[in-house]
């Protein structure tokens, strides 16, 4: 066996110095060749893509001349006018794709109001051509008829690709870009969304949520990154990097918009939009990191959270809004409300009690420009309060003069208009193909007993399931609709799982039996009711076809969801889909679960009863391939769970739980269904020589940690090397253990490769009782792969 030792560091750039790395298509013999994916990166170790992914922002332009000069001739109205957001309703008439701009109403917004910003869709994505008649409209208005011709800042919430532009490529959901462990390919999935987006005309996404994702029950779970700040704070700089570029202004970029400022993802209840309880030094552990990295890679605007922490809605926390936003992390962008989040302190969360006095509180504490965005109650507070002088000027043109700079910096002054030559590059080829292997990377094989897949192309297969055949389960939210829910907007030509399966074992040897189907609750979603209902449609038709067959893939999850409407009272899978898979176990046929989803629904029993669990969460259009490509060995597994899958409703935790807490969790018997990084392939890779180039390191040293891995099974894959450090002993009682690296790399049988990590004192540093990072001498634990060896901290 030949052992290659490369030099990280060279390998690690060689996707940025444009040299040639393998392609990440991993097949386990040329018979079972599938076209190979785009090119991804063999080996990122996490640390320098980060640092690369920073420094690449480049120096800022300087506009300041040209922004202090229209500054001064702007009215007090037109300012406000700009700190302004309005939903296209407001400036449109009719519905879906007949919609059109309302003359009258887009004179009164851009004209009269001089509204500096429009969102979204009205109700659906719209073709590239409607958005460019829609887009040159608002820019002529606010170009040629207005005193100062700024231009509209258009934004969108471009999620998992430019899901609002019609015929875009749509990706896996953040959730899923997580399991990748492939920071390359979450850049290249954003450099696509933003193409998109600016190829309709749009210079700005409500992405990435950069939210952490520890509340499993939290409908908007599978917009994070998971439950790791580290995982999720190289991915999000990765996905900052791919929208933005190095140039904004380029007419393949857009800004980014971090979100949501900040904590929103705890709520105690696991409902959206209620409250969190989250003390200071644990915000700064858990949820700043990923905004202050994404700030460091100089994303443009930010997002405010719509709920509240410790009793201060997310819209007033002036300490989170300017005191961390500003002087300490230095961003010079604008801070964005959420949708209609001025109002909801006064009807919701009540520290206001009128909206006048709830605009004032909002604009103080930092808030730039206000998603209103149905009426224009904001302008109209807005103007009223700085003429009373309850609201200084300098506040208004501090928020102007940043509004402005990002419009500038976008190019919005000299190119407004959309350009009709783009729009051939919405859904290349190229681009579907990224998201294929976005989707297959992200697979997660999270059990195989006696290796059941990949499962044998001519045996008789029972396919069944509500998600089995449901583009919508693939994609969820933000698909198309607000909550990815209007099957007909789907492309017809995307395989679900049971037509992949199809596909490639021979229409006649798969029988497809849905069991169950997830309906929708007609009417608009209430606070309180789950708008997705499960039922059941022929269970004992699936059991007779079991009869039949060879082997079942049993495909469970969820329908579409997104914020509100996605609250559930149960972690717990629905019961009809429940009865199903008892009803399929009664049969004694091995069974394959596929589980369709965007959060943990708790599986506890089918999954024990199972032979193989392969965790898809939302794929996107090309899931469906994604999964059969995995099932059938064309694909060798390689994703790895961006959270801890939790085994009861009852038993939440994270990987990095307290030290001591392990035994009880043992000894109450919930231990989770599957942790935080786990992932088979199918291949093995095993792990030796886990080497420290020091026992001892001082507050100025880097410690290298080196360990070397071989892949000793039959098959080429890709594995995800994952370095953990425990703090053995802490000021404040520490996590059992953090992530702190990791690196994918590729590797071909029977061949090792040697890595070599570097760790600086600050990353041993943790957020202290008073709120401020402290290194504290002592002894460190390192951990990769079960290899363990300590080192001191002097
Ligand atoms: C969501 C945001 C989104 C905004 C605009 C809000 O309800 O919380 O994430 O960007 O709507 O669609």
């Amino acid at each position: 066996m030949r052992i290659v030792t490369l030099v990280l560091v060279i390998t690690a750039l060689s996707p940025w110095l444009g040299l040639p790395v393998h392609k990440a298509s991993v097949n386990t013999s040329p018979a079972q060749a599938v076209e190979s994916g785009p090119v991804t990166a063999d080996i990122d170790d996490s640390d320098l893509f980060l640092q690369k992914t920073i420094q690449a922002a480049g120096p800022q332009r300087d506009d300041s001349q040209r922004i202090e000069a229209l500054l001064k001739r702007m009215t007090l109205e037109e300012k406000v006018g700009q700190m302004t957001q309005l939903a296209i309703g407001m400036i449109a008439k009719g519905r879906d794709q007949e919609i059109q701009i309302d003359p009258a109403k887009l004179d009164k917004a851009i004209v009269h109001y001089g509204v500096g910003s429009i969102l979204n869709v009205a109700e659906q994505a719209l073709t590239p051509d409607k958005w460019h008649d829609i887009i040159k409209q608002i820019q002529e208005a606010a170009t040629k008829k207005t005193r100062l011709g700024i231009p509209v800042i258009y934004g969108i919430d471009s999620i998992h690709g430019a899901n609002y532009v019609q015929g875009a490529t749509l990706f896996p959901q953040e959730i899923g870009m997580a399991a990748t462990w492939n920071p390359g390919l979450m850049k290249r999935g954003s450099e696509i969304a933003a193409m998109e987006t600016r190829a309709a005309g749009i210079p700005w996404s409500f992405s990435p949520v950069l939210d952490i994702g520890r509340q499993p029950q939290w409908p908007r779970f599978y917009e994070t990154f998971g439950e790791d700040p580290y995982l999720a704070k190289v991915m999000g700089a990765a996905f900052v990097r791919g929208l933005e570029g190095t140039d904004v202004s380029s007419q393949d970029h857009v800004a980014a918009s971090l979100k949501h400022y900040m904590g929103y993802s705890l709520p105690l209840s696991g409902r959206d939009r209620t409250p969190a309880w989250i003390p200071e030094n644990y915000l700064r552990e858990y949820f700043l990191p990923t905004f202050a990295a994404a700030v460091k890679a100089g994303a443009h605007t930010v997002m405010v959270n719509s709920a509240e922490i410790n009793g201060i809605p997310g819209h007033i926390n002036h300490h989170i809004l300017t005191d961390i936003l500003r002087d300490e992390l230095g961003f010079k962008g604008f801070v964005v409300s959420d949708w209609e989040d001025i109002k909801k302190l006064v009807t919701v969360w009540h520290v206001a009690a009128n909206e006048k006095a709830a605009t004032r509180m909002a604009v103080m504490a930092g808030i730039d420009m206000s998603m209103v965005p149905l009426d224009y109650s904001f302008a109209d507070y807005l103007i009223a309060l700085v003429k009373e002088g309850a609201v200084p000027q300098s506040r208004i043109d501090e928020a102007v003069r940043r509004i402005l700079k990002v419009k500038f910096e976008l190019g919005l002054f000299e190119n407004p208009m959309p350009n009709a030559a783009l729009k051939s590059k919405i859904g290349l080829p190229e681009s579907r193909q990224a998201s294929l292997q976005a989707a297959r990377e992200s697979m997660t094989l999270l059990k195989n007993t006696g290796d059941r897949l990949p499962l044998a192309k001519d045996r008789k297969i029972l396919v069944t399931g509500p998600t089995a055949d449901s583009l919508i389960s693939l994609n969820n939210g933000w698909t198309y609709v607000w909550q990815g829910s209007e099957e007909s907007l789907y492309p017809k030509d995307r395989p679900t799982i049971r037509r992949a399966i199809e596909a490639k074992a021979g229409a006649a040897n798969v029988t497809y039996v849905p069991g169950t189907k997830i309906t929708r609750r007609a009417g608009s979603p209430s606070n309180n009711t789950p708008t997705n209902m499960e039922e059941e449609v022929d269970i004992p038709a699936a059991v007779r076809a079991a009869g039949a067959a060879d082997v079942i893939v049993l495909c469970l999850g969820e329908g579409s969801y997104t914020e509100t409407p996605g609250n559930i009272p149960d972690l717990t899978l629905g019961e009809p889909q429940r009865k199903l898979a008892e009803a399929i176990e009664t049969t004694g046929k091995p069974v394959v679960l596929v589980l369709v989803e965007g959060r943990p629904r708790i599986i506890n029993r089918i999954a024990d009863y199972a032979s193989a669990v392969l965790m898809a969460y939302n794929p996107g259009n090309e899931g469906g391939q994604a999964v059969a490509d995995v099932l059938f060995g064309d694909f060798n597994p390689c994703g790895k769970l961006p959270f801890t899958y939790p085994r009861f409703p009852n038993a939440l935790m994270t990987y990095d739980h307290k030290a001591f807490e392990t035994e009880s969790f043992d000894s109450a018997g919930i231990r989770p269904q599957f942790e935080f990084g786990d992932g088979l392939s199918y291949t093995r890779f095993s792990y030796r020589d886990l080497r420290l180039n020091r026992k001892t390191i001082g507050a100025s040293d880097q410690l290298s940690i080196s360990i070397t891995v071989t892949n000793s099974g039959r098959r080429a894959g890709q594995e995800v090397v994952q370095l953990y450090v425990s703090d053995l002993v802490a000021s404040l009682s520490p996590a059992g253990k953090r992530l702190k690296r990791f690196a994918k790399i590729y590797l071909e049988p029977e061949k090792s490769r040697t890595l070599t990590f570097k760790l600086r004192p600050d990353d041993l540093s943790f957020i202290g009782a008073d709120n401020k990072p402290v290194v504290e001498p002592g002894e460190f634990e390192v951990m990769i792969a079960g290899l363990k060896a300590r080192f001191e901290l002097k």
